[in-house]
């Protein structure tokens, strides 16, 4: 059987089992989720070098999840090759790949997925997908996603007629452009309807690309959608959407309310990662909800221990019970989560939860004109990581004309991390037509703590002297 048509098989096979879950009552999906963690721990403890380790010879039968150490992404990205439960995986070998751009969405080893993550933590980690946690994240994807059209879905389930348009990170290994060029690949059919675009260009081009490929669907980032809606309202953009689709970041319902008003047509946001691409999809009620089918979410304290339901977790234990070849357990994702104990009334038994989302700003800027350029925090964040090679920082606006970034690197290589980061901003600036802000930055300096005890890294509004810059003095300024 070659690769697409085993994909076939285990998508149908994936699909059904989800289909049958999403009913299933809570008792049920309980023993599902203990059946597949007792076979991913048994798995684990089998094949792969580090877990064996860890485990140190105890029996897989006598052992429990919360039996397992908590594992940080730098822990396990140190011993990637004896985690992997494939030998033919190797860390060298795979960031090779993953430098590759025109591989986005290609198979590894004819078999493999592979998507790398930075994250707000500043660690980059790479998370190769089998063919199994593929399937299921499609399924999950397709399958519980809000019916936001009742008629138009039932008159098209397969959304043949819908023109999907992602605006997001495209220029690396990121899961959500990965799955669209996988797809794409896949089936020609969505290769002629699916368009994808660059966060990173400014508006105008963004705007006119989607002028001319009239989407339906819009999938994106909440603050990319706020953007566009606000080009909406003005009449730039002009575009039949049916439906907007968010995630990666938080989604206000203010957001939600200004996104759909302006466009006309409703918005659902569901919560995924690079770890595991479908954690949590949203009901017909707007509420989230986790797949627990698939995956153990344990939101815990500082300390590492259980929180009860209700309380906002300091950090989330993820295990991932799709994917067997990186086997992630009892794995620190840093995101915070809250779940709920109270049933939805959509009638779903999967848990509720609520999660904290990224609290960085979008920037609003003035270009040499006077003319407002709003500046996705998603778009900065990915040209200091990706071009830079820079993760502990803060960019704050310190007003319409002027920017201040803050790196915390301390000593001479955090002078030349700095040196790097605004030399990366700069061509970026002048593409969004904002040659003429002030860019200035410091050293040893992490910026101001965030509201939410969250620290952002952007950063709308900051005042004019941070406490970190006072504790660290030594900076340059230099004009875009
Ligand atoms: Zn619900």
């Amino acid at each position: 059987m070659d690769v697409s048509s085993s994909w076939c098989w285990q998508t149908g096979l994936s699909a059904f089992e989800v289909w049958a879950s999403s009913c299933l009552p809570a008792s049920v999906l309980l023993e599902r989720q203990a059946a597949r963690v007792a076979a991913l721990l048994r798995w684990a403890l089998r094949q792969s070098p580090l877990y064996r380790e860890i485990a140190a010879d105890r029996a897989s039968d006598s052992l429990q999840l919360s039996d397992f150490p908590v594992m940080t992404k730098r822990r396990l990205m140190d011993r990637f090759d004896d985690w992997v439960t494939d030998p033919a995986l190797r860390l060298a070998a795979l960031r090779e790949f993953v430098a590759d751009r025109d591989r986005i969405g290609d198979d590894y080893l004819g078999r493999y997925q592979v998507w790398e993550s930075s994250g707000s933590t500043g660690e980059p980690g790479l998370f190769v997908q089998d063919s199994q946690a593929l399937s299921v994240y499609d399924a999950l994807e397709a399958l519980r996603r809000p019916v936001l059209q009742p008629l138009r879905r039932c008159l098209d389930p397969w959304g043949a007629i819908e023109r999907l348009a992602f605006v997001g990170a495209t220029t690396g290994h990121f899961a959500s452009t990965a799955s669209i060029r996988r797809l794409c690949r896949i089936s020609p059919w969505m290769s002629r309807t699916v368009c994808t675009l660059s966060f990173l260009m400014p508006v105008r081009e963004l705007v006119a690309a989607l002028n001319r490929h009239r989407p339906t669907v819009l999938a994106t980032y909440p603050s990319a959608a706020l953007v566009l809606a606000a080009e909406a309202k003005a009449g730039r953009l002009r575009v039949p959407l049916q439906e907007v689709w968010t995630g990666g970041e938080a989604l206000t319902p203010a957001m939600r309310g200004f996104i759909a008003s302006s466009f006309g047509c409703a918005v659902s946001q569901s919560y995924g990662a690079s770890e595991f691409l479908a954690m949590g999809s949203e009901c017909n009620l707007g509420r989230l909800h986790l797949n627990s089918d698939w995956l153990v979410l344990e939101p815990v304290d500082e300390h590492h221990r259980p929180v009860p339901p209700g309380v906002l977790g300091h950090t989330t234990l993820l295990t991932n019970l799709a994917n067997r070849v990186q086997p992630l357990i009892r794995y620190d994702l840093g995101d915070r989560v809250r779940l709920l104990s109270v049933p939805c009334a959509c009638g779903s038994a999967l848990p509720l939860i609520e999660v904290e989302g990224r609290v960085d700003d979008l920037l609003k800027l003035d270009n040499d004109l006077g003319a407002p350029v709003s500046l996705l925090p998603l778009a900065l964040t990915t040209v200091l990581e990706d071009d830079a090679g820079v993760f502990d920082f803060q960019l704050q606006r310190r007003d319409a004309r002027s920017l201040w970034l803050c790196v915390a690197a301390e000593g001479p290589s955090g002078a030349a991390t700095l040196a790097r980061a605004l030399a990366a901003l700069r061509p970026f600036l002048i593409a969004q037509g904002l040659g003429g802000v002030t860019l200035g930055g410091s050293f040893g300096d992490r910026g101001l703590p965030g509201r939410s005890g969250k620290r952002a890294r952007v950063l709308a509004d900051a005042p004019r002297r941070s406490r970190g810059h006072a504790a660290a003095p030594r900076g340059l300024t230099q004009p875009a």
